[in-house]
């Protein structure tokens, strides 16, 4: 679809480049924000930019945060002898939203991949080493069952079982391949509650 609009032509073309989001849909947005009132275009920019220039990095478990510390961290009502590790702040958020997990979380930000060229070092493993030296009683890895997501559940399994601290892998439920932003809660607390020690 091509608009007689060049305004209109730049903007499909930006959303287009938004995941999830082909040429036909992203004419469809365009076309929404034409025709939308101003002032709700204007909350939506006025969000997105917010997005854009606030948002950091929590210090502690590296999910997105507007503060140096994320709520999670800095809550005392989350048990922190407890850490579970997820791949990105979608998944965290899916173990967040079934509302049972009492714990902290850490972001590693990735799986390992040779493949793909992604090392340990281009993970957020030596700041979750880190953090293990304080009063840490078990680290459940919640990674993907992907081939990624195994092969670095079994190389942070050997990390920190040297330390002597529990380490657990959710359980079976998350299906092979499966990504756990996708599953739903029950599913995702029957793998959290069938975790195996590795
Ligand atoms: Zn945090």
């Amino acid at each position: 679809m091509i608009s007689s609009s060049e305004s209109l032509r730049a903007l499909i073309t930006e959303l287009s480049n938004l995941p999830g989001i082909g040429n036909k849909s992203a004419a469809r947005l365009a076309y929404y924000i034409a025709n939308a009132p101003k002032e709700k275009i204007e909350a939506l920019v006025d969000s997105i930019k917010k997005v854009s220039s606030n948002i950091k990095r929590c210090k502690v478990c590296f999910t997105f945060s507007d503060n140096e510390i994320c709520d999670i961290c800095s809550s005392d009502k989350r048990d922190k002898s407890k850490i579970m590790v997820v791949e990105n702040e979608r998944d965290m958020l899916a173990y967040e939203n079934t509302g049972e997990y009492k714990g902290v979380y850490h972001v590693l930000g990735g799986a390992l991949s040779p493949l793909l060229g992604i090392g340990p070092s281009d993970l957020k493993i030596k700041e979750l080493m880190a953090r293990l030296s304080q009063d840490v009683t078990e680290v459940i890895i919640a990674t993907n069952s992907s081939i990624e997501g195994e092969t670095t559940a079994t190389y942070l399994a050997k990390l920190i079982k040297q330390l002597g601290i529990k380490v657990s892998r959710i359980a079976s439920g998350v299906p092979v391949g499966g990504d756990i932003e996708n599953i739903d809660d029950a599913t995702l607390m029957k793998a959290y509650n069938g975790r195996q020690v590795l």
